[in-house]
């Protein structure tokens, strides 16, 4: 069995608002319940997060930002900054929680302590932009993972993976200009936050280093894995990547009623042989998960126990054996290019 580690706290639960939201602590408090009946203590490594500074968040973000959050984060109303985004006094200690438990996990890799990874934490960070909060996001915690491996082991090729049902603008921002990270977001288009076209791909350095497939709303398992296994393939013989980040959003759950695409709880297990398969081939299996959104709690336990399932079995399953299924019936003769290209 491979050493997982884990990050949970229950410090991230202090992140709350009284009224209901789709991103609450109830998330989380469920999959730490379950975590605790079905995994025993041999099967993973759970690694206490620390906080990450104020010159670590400025790798992504601007101090104009940090300082508004601040302020907002004493007022009345915690709807005072982003309709979607609260923001109470509890909320800044656990999003600096969130990103420095990934930077734990990081270091760890890196040490070769553990084999991999997943920080199950909260506030998510995808949609966090470099001077804007927004769509539950406060810190984008897996930019801020990349910065950190950048700057304190000197990689220059990281590979973000994003599957959440919502396009990663916050990282892609961060990384728009840049060609030492490559985002990859798969994501339901005409939603929230209603970025991601397949022409944005980078500008400047960063041209070419920006992917993005945007999906069809009821696209499910098979065409799922058929547009991000192809699309892995030639990005990772390409840009060979030192470190591969998840951004695992599991809100392209078939029960999740937030999207309307369908994927199940055993894709995210397929989806995590194949990006195994590929950070060996690349990085020594550097590969890292990091929790954004998911907003069913029973969907969201299953699909990350599928992930953490495939994350301990020793040997992965090739993606040949997977089954990828051909594209041209998968699209039924319909050009693939009217979903998506490259
Ligand atoms: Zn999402």
């Amino acid at each position: 069995m491979n050493n997982l580690g884990l990050v949970f706290d229950n410090r991230y639960l202090h992140h709350t608002i009284p009224q209901s939201s789709p991103e609450n602590p109830n998330r989380l408090r469920h999959l730490y319940m379950h975590l605790q009946q079905k995994l025993t203590q041999d099967c993973f490594t759970h690694i206490t997060p620390r906080d990450a500074t104020d010159a670590e968040i400025q790798s992504a973000h601007s101090s104009f930002y940090l300082e508004q959050l601040r302020e907002h984060s004493i007022k009345d109303d915690p709807y005072s900054y982003d309709k979607d985004t609260y923001l109470m006094e509890e909320s800044l200690p656990a999003a600096r929680l969130a990103a420095g438990g990934c930077f734990c996990l990081a270091d760890r890799i890196m040490e070769n302590d553990i084999d991999y990874g997943f920080g199950l934490i909260r506030p998510p960070g995808h949609h966090a932009t470099p001077g804007r909060g927004m769509g539950f996001c406060i810190f984008n915690n897996v930019a801020l993972t990349a910065n950190h491996l950048r700057k304190t082991y000197g990689l220059k090729r990281i590979l973000i993976i994003d599957f959440d049902v919502h396009h990663a603008n916050g990282t892609q921002d961060v990384f728009y200009d840049d060609k030492e990270v490559m985002v990859l977001s798969i994501h339901q288009k005409g939603m929230f936050p209603f970025t991601g076209l397949a022409e944005e791909v980078g500008e400047k350095e960063g041209k070419g280093y920006t992917i993005n497939i945007p999906v069809h709303p009821q696209f499910a398992n098979a065409e799922y894995t058929c547009l991000l296994g192809k699309t892995l393939q030639g990005v990772v013989e390409q840009f060979m990547p030192q470190f591969i980040l998840v951004s695992a959003g599991f809100d392209a759950h078939i029960d999740d009623s937030i999207s309307g695409t369908n994927l199940t709880s055993d894709w995210f297990g397929t989806i995590t042989h194949i990006l195994r398969k590929h950070a060996a081939d690349s990085c020594d299996g550097k590969l890292l998960y990091i929790l954004e959104g998911g907003y069913n709690p029973v969907s969201l336990e299953e699909s990350v126990f599928a992930v953490m399932d495939a994350l301990l079995q020793k040997n992965f399953i090739r993606p040949g054996i997977l089954s990828v299924p051909r594209a041209e019936k998968l699209f039924n003769g319909h050009p693939m290019r009217d979903y998506w290209t490259i």
